[in-house]
């Protein structure tokens, strides 16, 4: 039989009412069978999530302050979901471990890990479903690198005869013992690495939006939400900020073939976003819009470099790149005229160096005028359907000229799978609404 891979955000789970939704969904279809929890999200906007508490306890643990005020906030939040859900479960003993190991040593990410571990518990018992620690099966070395097939294979041997598994999202263990969490939002990761090892015919990521939306809902109203989209054209958008899915939640299923549901806990009806590879059939869609997504992320500065027939200059981009590359610094994009160069990177890598890679530049190449712009925003319309129609470039630069905004740099990709705009900072949310605007609404008309 072939099952499917469900994970729930910290949304989807962050009090009884989203339990039941949750035991629903996964009760719903009998290939439901492998069930990755988050820790309890936000219940409100300005709640808090069980993660962040944790973390918190973890550094008034480090600066030997008390902390158990804090740490019955998070109890309470836990007994709260079991005794609403009228189940029969103590934590107790649970609690007294975590309280003890955070005195005796205050590790960030054991105590982080407690939310999804803690959950894993709960979930597991109120589905009536097997419990499998991630740090028994989820496997980094000592630098707190995963370890793909060592973790395939705890997986494999540890569900061997299991019908199904809640195995809690976000840690796992290193080779010397000791837990380890992926970055933030990682439970993602550990959904699609448990779908691998299950040979899973889909992993389904069930968070609070309807799938993947065209453009940021806190910039754009009521954006559409994306049918289909390849695994390409979602890092793109991720890489921007599209941040629905870790980033590295897309290599694990990816290498297997295995597509990727995005679905919405709240409105189980919607069939969300299907996340596939290049050779899927996408004459199923039924939308066929120029453009797949929009995002974009504020932050970036451009090293301005202006030389007198630099382009005769033997060596000059590569003196320019070896002054970056001595000081540590990757660049975004490097957009070049016959006599200036711009190299466009984050501030805030830049900062601690900028006057010692200025004083450099200046030594190495001797530049009639250099400068430094603050304050850019970097944007990429990212779809799969832009080689083969004309004019989307002509359409991006129309949308931003009826707005008046001055675009600063634009770069499309050699697989004409994006086109890179630079904008100032306070411009873009208006230049992702223009664009959007350009290619969804208009193209509905
Ligand atoms: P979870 O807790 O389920 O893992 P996340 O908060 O990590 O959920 O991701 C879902 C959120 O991502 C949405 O609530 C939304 O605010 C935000 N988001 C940002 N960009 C997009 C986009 N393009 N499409 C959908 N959601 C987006
Ligand atoms: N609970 C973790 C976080 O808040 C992991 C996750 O939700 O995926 O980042
Ligand atoms: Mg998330």
């Amino acid at each position: 039989m072939s099952y499917k891979v469900v994970k729930f955000g910290g949304s989807s789970l962050a009090d009884a009412n989203q339990f039941k939704k949750v035991a629903a969904i996964i009760k719903s279809d009998d290939k439901r069978r492998f069930v990755v929890p988050s820790a309890p999200g936000k219940r409100f906007s300005d709640d808090i999530k069980v993660t962040d508490m944790l973390y918190k306890c973890c550094e008034l643990a480090g600066s030997g302050v008390d902390f158990s005020e804090d740490l019955q906030m998070i109890k309470d939040r836990y007994n709260g979901i079991i005794s609403e859900l009228g189940m029969d479960m103590s934590l107790d003993d649970e609690f007294a471990t975590i309280e003890h190991e955070l005195k005796a040593r205050p590790a960030k990410d054991y105590a982080a890990s407690r939310g999804e571990y803690l959950n894993g518990k709960v979930l597991a018992k109120y589905l009536g479903f097997n419990f499998v620690d991630a740090a028994d099966v989820i496997v980094f070395n000592n630098k707190g690198v995963l370890l793909l097939d060592d973790t395939v294979k705890a997986v494999r041997e540890r569900i061997k005869g299991l019908d199904n598994a809640v195995i809690p999202g976000f840690y796992g263990k290193t080779t010397e013992g000791f837990i380890k969490t992926f970055s933030r939002g990682g439970s993602d990761v550990t959904g699609s690495i448990i779908a691998n090892a299950v040979r899973a015919e889909i992993y389904e990521n069930w968070t609070d939006v309807s799938g993947f939306l065209v453009a940021d809902p806190r910039i754009v109203d009521h954006p559409d939400v994306i049918e289909t989209i390849t695994y390409r054209e979602l890092r793109e958008l991720a890489y921007m900020g599209a941040s629905v899915l870790h980033e590295d939640a897309i290599f694990p299923v990816r290498s297997a073939g295995i597509p990727i549901n995005i679905r919405n806990t709240n409105a189980p009806e919607d069939a969300g976003t299907m996340i596939v590879s290049n050779d899927y059939d996408f004459s199923r869609e039924s939308l066929g819009h120029t453009i797949t997504g929009i995002a974009g992320k504020k932050g970036f500065s451009s090293i301005n470099i202006e030389k007198a027939m630099m382009n005769n200059e033997h060596g000059f981009g590569m003196k320019v790149l070896k002054v970056l590359y001595d000081n540590g610094l990757s660049f975004e994009h490097m957009p070049s005229g016959i006599d200036t160069m711009s190299i466009t990177l984050e501030t805030a890598k830049l900062d601690p160096v900028r006057d010692k890679v200025i004083a450099e530049l200046r030594r190495e190449v001797e530049p009639d005028h250099i400068e430094i712009e603050d304050g850019l925003a970097i944007l990429a319309v990212v779809g799969r359907r832009m080689k083969n129609t004309r004019g989307t470039v002509a359409r991006v630069f129309a949308a931003m000229a009826h707005a008046r905004i001055n675009v600063k740099l634009i770069d499309q990709g050699s697989s004409e799978l994006n086109v890179i705009i630079g904008v100032s900072e306070n411009d873009l949310p208006e230049a992702i609404r223009r664009i959007y605007d350009m290619f969804i609404n208009s193209e509905k008309q």
